[in-house]
């Protein structure tokens, strides 16, 4: 039925009225270029889900408008940073569901091995694709790789925005000075923005075979590890930890969230970081929450406002995981304290291997590496202490991300980059009282921890003894 009504040749009014506004808005086109008469390929990297993805959404309209069959591509690279972090087989798991779903929705769907830029020119020619879309990162090396691509090809080639609720390039022109300039535009849009996701129904035209023979697929799903530490991947995970969190422990959010020896963060950011979970279907799921306001309003702010400040911060900003994107009053300052006499130097080994004298830190490292993941109020102290104890900020934000990315599950995301950069740069955040070492970036330390939280048990409870140091 859709096919006859959707049929260009014969109602080419009648599909201007059918394209969807709310899914062309979060669109942006990359480059020009002549429609092929082939597939329509949905180019997917950061957004690694069906339902709930925008970019997924406009392809498929795409796809209906102009009578041609969809296929999503997955470039799959090894990377050590995301073997150890267990992001590669986060991912792996979930893909191999995507799969499943992909068949009962006609889409085809392929995974390739090797980067996007050397497997998509070459298959979209060989197959004369009508056009590619992908989904948008800030992150250098899916802008350059974009850029890449849209040289060495010949169709149109289209970026959607499904990971934010309002695109980067929608909700603010520029790199946003702290969270209360970024804040009012937010408030601006969401409304509008903040809709619910059309439905995903199976696509009429079933998946033609595509082939690029030089390059090899993954044939079968690799086996890999479905659990990384407490998380288990894919989709259908992620719905169900949100619904336990939005009935269990939302309540408690704006009271308890900065309390890591409690349980009342989500704990979602390895769903939200791989992309199978869509923040704004986390979103749609607080608001309509039965539980307080303040909660809500208190996760909605980090969710929403926090989130797309660090989706912006790297948008804008070239130099987002070096010193020379810290703002200006931040290098100066650092500067000044660059030959203050550092009380404890630790190489990155080891801090690595928490061979530090503080017993926190050492914990929090361990934490890091044997759970991929760490409780969002330790990051801050996590990341303060490693500016302490290297050489020079430079070395400090190097260390901090390098450890970051090699162990967290949901490392090598904005929001990593930026919170590297406002812990050791100062990054959003405003001066504070001047000190060694640190000069006005704000100082966080064990001390201060204890006042918060119970130490020796957070210690206990993730390192089995309190006394090491
Ligand atoms: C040094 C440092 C490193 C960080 N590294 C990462 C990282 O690699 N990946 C990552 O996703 N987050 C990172 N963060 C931000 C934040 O700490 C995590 O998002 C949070 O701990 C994730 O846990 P959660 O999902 O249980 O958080 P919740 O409190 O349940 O928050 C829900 C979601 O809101 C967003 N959010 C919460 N806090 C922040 C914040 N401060 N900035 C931006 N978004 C936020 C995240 O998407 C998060 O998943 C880092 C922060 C710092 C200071």
């Amino acid at each position: 039925m859709i096919s006859v009504i959707l049929d260009e040749r014969f109602f080419p009014e009648r599909q201007m009225i059918q394209k969807n506004q709310d899914i062309l808005r979060r669109s942006r086109r990359l480059c020009q270029g002549k429609r092929g008469n082939g597939p329509i390929v949905y180019w997917m990297e950061r957004d690694q889900r069906l339902i709930d993805n925008w970019a997924l959404l406009f392809a498929r309209q795409e796809a209906l408008i102009r009578h041609k069959p969809l296929h999503v591509i997955y470039c799959l690279t090894d990377d050590e940073l995301d073997a150890t972090s267990g992001r590669q087989d986060f991912s792996l798991a979930g893909l191999s569901e995507i799969r499943q779903q992909a068949c009962g929705l006609n889409i085809g769907f392929e995974i390739f091995l090797g980067a996007a830029d050397a497997v998509l020119p070459p298959l979209l020619k060989a197959n004369d694709c009508h056009l590619l879309v992908t989904d948008h990162s800030p992150l250098r090396h899916k802008q350059q790789m974009c850029e890449r691509i849209g040289e060495a090809i010949a169709i149109p080639f289209f970026e959607v925005d499904a990971h934010n609720i309002i695109p980067s390039w929608i909700l603010s022109d520029k790199k946003e000075y702290a969270a209360y300039t970024l804040r009012p535009k937010v408030r601006r849009l969401l409304d509008d923005f903040l809709s619910d996701f059309p439905q995903l129904i199976s696509h009429p035209l079933a998946p033609v075979s595509i082939a690029l023979p030089a390059q090899p697929r993954l044939e079968k799903d690799r086996h890999t590890r479905r659990k990384i530490g407490q998380f288990t991947s894919g989709t259908s995970e992620a719905h169900k930890r949100m619904q336990g969190f939005v009935n269990d422990d939302l309540q408690r959010y704006e009271q308890e969230r900065n309390d890591p020896t409690g349980d009342a963060q989500s704990d979602l950011s390895p769903y939200l970081h791989s992309g199978q979970l869509a923040p704004q279907r986390l979103a749609l799921a607080i608001d309509a929450a039965n539980t307080n306001q303040q909660s809500k309003e208190a996760f909605l702010e980090e969710l929403i406002v926090r989130r797309e400040l660090a989706e912006n911060f790297c948008f804008y900003e070239p130099s987002y995981d070096s010193f020379e994107g810290f703002p200006g009053w931040a290098q100066k300052t650092l500067n000044e304290h660059r030959q203050d006499k550092r009380r404890h130097l630790y190489t990155l080994e080891e801090l690595e291997k928490s061979e530090t004298h503080e017993a926190l830190w050492n914990c929090c490292q361990q934490d890091l590496r044997d759970s991929h993941k760490l409780h969002g109020f330790l990051r801050m102290y996590w990341a303060k202490k490693i500016l302490e104890w290297t050489a020079s900020p430079e070395e400090a934000l190097d260390y901090a991300n390098f450890l970051n990315d090699k162990y967290s599950l949901d490392g090598c995301d904005p929001n990593g980059y930026t919170g590297t950069a406002w812990s050791i740069g100062g990054v959003h955040d405003r001066a504070w009282q001047e000190r060694e070492v640190f000069g006005k970036i704000r100082y966080m330390n064990e001390r201060g921890c204890r006042r918060k939280f119970k130490v020796d048990n957070y210690i206990t409870a993730h390192c089995g003894d309190s006394d090491r140091g």
